[in-house]
Parts: structure tokens; C-alpha cells; sequence
């Protein structure tokens, strides 16, 4: 059930928390510009509206028809999520007036690499990505440089203000991964890892939740649900491409995006999408990126190569990775498309 308030009704506010602790129920907080809206979470069947309805300051009362509370639209209208609290460099928030751009390697390879990579597209891009653990299909595969690579993101943060996005698969690295860390993933494989993404979220730190392959929309918001439900608002959806019957044909996955408004409406969540996941095919990059941003994407997280090299030398995910020079294209290209943030 959620209570909408008018603003500046502190007392009134701290009236009606006290009375639903008295209950045994939690309340979340939500500070709206125009409203305070307090979420009531615990089993609220026995409550009734009226409850509530006649008490100063109270404009409307609603129960929350979905499973998913905290990460619902009904319960923050804003798209808000405050990075910058976290980071080391001055970022904006997902919901300023820009897309919110995360790029760099699938996988951190070598310093060479890294370092190239990032100096390349140090101008175009909000935060870095470019993860040592990777979760690769097969367990003959590079794996990712793991704690070796530490030394290299090491010494990108002595370089750059940008914040770094790194992939976390298992709760025993998050010790190593914290010094290097702004914001964590969750990949499309541990989406369901409910234990994982308590334990991400205990971070504090902002979480970026990668939609599973085979979820539901209503799968993927509980999911967001936990990490939430963990004091954790912090929360950026990443829509990556489902599997359908043409996925492998002629894409790696296939980008919903239709997801991507239906997102916006049922969740207070921003959503971005990884066009390079979703396609596989380095060529298709720049047009879904602007086919998503036009849908409402908050913002895009794609592979980069760095110029001169030969897609085929890199051991992960080579076929899918764009230049420099196509993500500034992209950058340019989406203040045109971008409207709606
Ligand atoms: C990635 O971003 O490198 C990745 C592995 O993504 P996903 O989990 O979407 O496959
Ligand atoms: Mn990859």
C-alpha cells in the first residue's frame, strides 16, 4: 500500500510511521518535488484505505497490485538514481538530460589493451567497463585476468575522474573487486542469484541488474526487488536481448526493446541497453543503440576495441566490439533521438 502525501507535512509524515510501526509493518521514505510517498511493506491485507484517507496531508492512498513494491512506478514517480554519491569523478544522474554512456572492452585482455581502449574513449563516455571475471559458456575459454588484472584498473583510476563498472560472479570477490569498484554488475546468467545480489547490494554501491535471458518482465523486477529490499535503491536495469527462435540466426540475442517502454511505465528503475550483448554483430551496434534510445533508453553499455586492432586478436566477444570512433558517432547522433529522459 502506498500513502501519498503533500510536501512539508513533517510531523504528519512521522505521525502516520509511527502508527504503521505500531502495526509491525516497515514504511519506506520516497521525497518527490511535489509529494512524500511512503511505501507500507510487510502483509498489509489486513489495512484499509480509510485508514489512512482522512488523516492531514494525505492526498491518496493506493494499494500496490504488482509483486514488486519498492522498485514499482507507483511508489517513486521519478527516474532517479544518485551515482554520483558513490563515484570518484562528477557524473550525472540517470535522469539529466544526456543518455548515460558506460563503454570500454568486454574483457580486460592486457594492460596494452585496457589502457588503449580507455584513452580512446575517455571523452565519450560517463563510466568504463571492462571486467578481469568473466563468465564465459565454455570453462576452456579465457576467463578473464581475475585478481591479476587488478594493477590495470589500478592504474586507469590514477588516470581518469571515470567511474568503473565491473561484473561480479561470485560474493567471495567482492573483497578484491571493492578498491577498483564504483558501480557493480550482475550479468544476465546470475540475474536469478538471489544470495548474489543481497550480498552486491550490501555494497552500498549502485548495482547495475542485467535482465536474464530467458526472464519475464515481472521475473526481472523481483529481481531489482531484492536488491532493493536491501536498502539498496541504487539500481540500473540493463536490458541485454532475449533468446527467441532467431537468436544465433542472424543476432547473438534479440534486443526486446519494446521492453524498454514497459520498464519506464511499471518501474521507477532507469533501464539502459547493451546493444553489443543483444546483437553480437558489431555492425548492428550503432543502429540499435539509437532504435533503444528512441524507446527510452536512459542510456547504452557497449564494447569498445581500440582503433587499429584486428577484431579477431581480442579472445572475448571480438565480433560484436565497435571503435572509438562509431561510439562518438552514437554520442553525437543521440541528443537527436533522445527526448524523453
Ligand atoms: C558483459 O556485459 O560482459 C556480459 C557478460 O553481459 P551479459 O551478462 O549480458 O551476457
Ligand atoms: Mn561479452
Amino acid at each position: 500500500m502506498i500513502i501519498i502525501l503533500q510536501r512539508n507535512g513533517e510531523e504528519q509524515v512521522n505521525e502516520i510511521v509511527r502508527y504503521v510501526h505500531s502495526l509491525g509493518l516497515e514504511v519506506d521514505i520516497s521525497q518527490g518535488t511535489e509529494n512524500v510517498v511512503l511505501g507500507i511493506r510487510g502483509d498489509t491485507r489486513s489495512l484499509r484505505e480509510e485508514q489512512f484517507v482522512s488523516l492531514p496531508g494525505v492526498q491518496r492512498v493506493n494499494r500496490i497490485s504488482s509483486k514488486y513494491k519498492l522498485v514499482s512506478r507507483q511508489f517513486r514517480p521519478q527516474h532517479t538514481v544518485k551515482i554520483k554519491d558513490y563515484l570518484v569523478g562528477d557524473v550525472p544522474h540517470l535522469s539529466d538530460s544526456k543518455p548515460f554512456i558506460i563503454a570500454g572492452p568486454c574483457a580486460i585482455e592486457d594492460e596494452k589493451q585496457a589502457l588503449q581502449t580507455f584513452e580512446e574513449i575517455a571523452a565519450y563516455t560517463d563510466a568504463f567497463r571492462g571486467f578481469l571475471y568473466k563468465p564465459r559458456t565454455s570453462p576452456y575459454e579465457f576467463q578473464g585476468l581475475r585478481e591479476t588484472g587488478i594493477s590495470i584498473l589500478q592504474e586507469i583510476r590514477r588516470r581518469y575522474s571515470i567511474p568503473i563498472v565491473q561484473e561480479v560472479l561470485d560474493s567471495r570477490h567482492l573483497d578484491v573487486l571493492n578498491e577498483v569498484t564504483d558501480i557493480y554488475q550482475v550479468g544476465t546468467r546470475n540475474m536469478y542469484n538471489y544470495e548474489l545480489l543481497k550480498e552486491v547490494a550490501g555494497t552500498g554501491k549502485p548495482v547495475i541488474l542485467k535482465r536474464g535471458w530467458t526472464a519475464t518482465l515481472e521475473e526481472w523486477l523481483l529481481a531489482a526487488e531484492y536488491i532493493a529490499k536491501e536498502g539498496n535503491m541504487n539500481i540500473i536495469l540493463c536490458e541485454r536481448g532475449i533468446r527467441t527462435l532467431s537468436s544465433g540466426e542472424y543476432g547473438r540475442n534479440t534486443p526486446d526493446l519494446n521492453v524498454i517502454p514497459a520498464v519506464r511505465e511499471k518501474s521507477c528503475l532507469p533501464i539502459i541497453f547493451d546493444p553489443s550483448h543483444s546483437t553480437g554483430r558489431a555492425e548492428l551496434v550503432v543502429p540499435t543503440s539509437l532504435a533503444a534510445l528512441s524507446m527510452g533508453a536512459h542510456g547504452l553499455e557497449i564494447d569498445v576495441m581500440p582503433r587499429n586492432y584486428d577484431r579477431r586478436m581480442l579472445q572475448v566477444d571480438g565480433q560484436q566490439a565497435i571503435t572509438a570512433q562509431e561510439l562518438g558517432e552514437i554520442v553525437k547522433r543521440a541528443g537527436n533521438v533522445w527526448g524523453n529522459g
